[in-house]
């Protein structure tokens, strides 16, 4: 192994030793194998490439001051994984399968969880697909589930820090009855052209708001909004949203800390009533946003004036490191030791 500058990894690939694969056919899940190559062979006719069964999930493994490995709520992830397989007609891969070959993947690559000090982290990629050949419109018969895991760098690299967002009505990242709540490939092809507008003006990602009334709040690139005001913690509820885990846990952090927490449906109008404002996922925890511009309106909702993050977002994001990092106590049982 190429020696690995642990302060100045991004969020790239970098290869590691092994991938967990293991595969569907006939009606029954195979048993978990271990693999050295980068590769897969693929039927040309694979439903995955034509007609996207594909999903795929995205959870992180941390080396805490003690040197041990936690991961974050794997059985979630398994949980949401298995609900993207019913979202799209897959076979649905059991739950203690899905923590198995989570668990021996960053096992296997127990040497490139990167140290705490560095503030990186091994990301894990769990992704399950279609593989039999098939022409007509259907589901496939047979799938490949697959984890791979590679170093990220801490995603503040100048530390934390807010960014500013931008309303485009007309784009949409997802139907109110489509695949918004699934995490499936193409939800991120549908977000790509959005994404990249919003980039080369110079803002972070896209706000999204609801398809069908373009009234209330969405989210934000590929994170959850939430939004804070009279101590209350506001998430937005709409059925094409994708259920974040990250949001989730800072939900009952917040209570944790005194705080209310309301997920419900918010108006766009809303947006100049909240004191701070953030995203929420797995790669940032928490994006605290500097103010969203909305264009079609020509109107600006400012959350930090100076630049710098709110209060009680930098209070929920510590707290949630800390827990993932082993720093505190894991008092909601979120956290699997590696031994
Ligand atoms: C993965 C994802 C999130 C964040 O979910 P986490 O479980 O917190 O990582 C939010 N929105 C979309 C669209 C996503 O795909």
């Amino acid at each position: 192994m190429e020696q690995i500058d642990w302060n100045n990894i991004g969020f790239g690939y970098i290869k590691t030793d092994y991938n967990i694969r293991c595969s569907y056919s006939n009606g029954s899940w195979g048993e978990l194998e271990a693999s050295t190559s980068e590769h897969i062979t693929l039927h040309m006719a694979a439903t995955c490439l034509h007609y996207g069964q594909e999903a795929f999930e995205g959870l992180k493994a941390f080396r805490g001051k003690d040197g041990k490995i936690r991961i974050f709520r794997i059985d979630e992830n398994a949980k949401r994984l298995q609900s993207t397989c019913d979202g799209i007609m897959m076979a649905k891969l059991p739950l203690d399968l899905f923590e198995a070959a989570v668990l021996k993947a960053v096992k296997m690559n127990e040497h490139f969880v990167p140290p705490y000090e560095s503030g990186a982290s091994l990301y894990i990629r769990p992704f399950l697909f279609g593989t039999s050949a098939q022409v007509g419109v259907k589901a496939a018969t047979e799938y490949q589930f697959m984890v791979f895991v590679t170093p990220v760098g801490a995603y503040f690299k100048g530390g934390f820090q807010t960014t500013p967002f931008v309303i485009m009505r007309e784009f949409d990242r997802s139907a109110p009855l489509g695949t918004g709540i699934y995490k499936v490939g193409g939800n991120y092809a549908a977000s790509l052209v959005a994404g990249n507008k919003a980039h080369e003006m110079g803002y972070s990602n896209v706000f999204y708001l609801d398809a069908k009334e373009k009234k209330y709040i969405d989210e934000c690139g590929a994170a959850n909004f939430f939004g804070i005001k009279n101590n209350t913690y506001v998430t937005p509820e709409s059925s094409s949203i994708l259920p974040s885990i990250t949001n989730k846990s800072l939900m009952v952090l917040a209570v944790d800390m005194g705080m209310q927490v309301e997920q419900r449906p918010v108006l766009v109008e809303e947006l100049s009533t909240f004191d701070e404002a953030g995203a929420c996922g797995t790669a940032a925890v928490i994006s605290p946003i500097q103010r969203i511009d909305d264009i079609d309106e020509n109107k600006s909702y400012i959350f930090s004036p100076d630049g710098k993050p709110g209060e009680i977002c930098e209070k929920l994001y510590k707290k949630l490191q800390a827990i993932q990092y082993g720093d505190e106590p894991d008092t909601h049982g979120w956290v699997t030791v590696l031994d």
